[in-house]
């Protein structure tokens, strides 16, 4: 049996409304019911598709030349001096709605949103051969 539309699949289907700042052919982008930031906006692909890699070249290109264009349309709607741009791939990485999304999140200084980096130092020799192993993938 096929798996529950998503809510995101929803929105996309015009089932679920939502508070719309883009679409065209391939995209939508509206805000965050819980944002982060005012002006927080999740950009999904219309088709149903959960995770980065099963998106089309096409589509993959459209995010591409879309989320720029509403990042300066964002920032500039609210005042926000800068934003991150982020994509939670996969549940270990904190995607909880199984459908492609990225997230423009305006910020500004002193706003107290942050990510917790660990960074871990590595040899050379390991940064190298991983790189090596990555470059050899199709
Ligand atoms: P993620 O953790 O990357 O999967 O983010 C999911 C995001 O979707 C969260 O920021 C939620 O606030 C947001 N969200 C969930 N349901 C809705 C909805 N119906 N309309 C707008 N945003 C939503």
């Amino acid at each position: 049996m096929a798996a529950q539309p998503s809510i995101f699949a929803r929105i996309a289907a015009g089932e679920i409304p939502c508070q719309k700042v883009f679409e065209n052919d391939l995209l939508l982008a509206f805000l965050d019911v819980n944002p982060l930031a005012e002006g927080h906006t999740l950009v999904i692909p219309k088709r149903a598709v959960e995770r980065l890699g099963d998106l089309t070249a096409q589509e993959a290109a459209e995010f591409g030349r879309q989320i720029p264009l509403l990042a300066r349309r964002i920032m500039t709607a609210t005042g926000a001096p800068a934003c991150n741009i982020l994509q939670n791939d996969g549940r270990a990485a904190g995607q909880e709605v199984p459908h492609v999304h990225f997230h423009i999140i305006p910020r500004r200084e002193g706003d107290g949103l942050g990510f917790r980096w660990k960074p871990q130092a590595r040899s050379r020799e390991e940064l190298e051969a991983l790189a090596a192993r990555i470059q050899s993938l199709p």
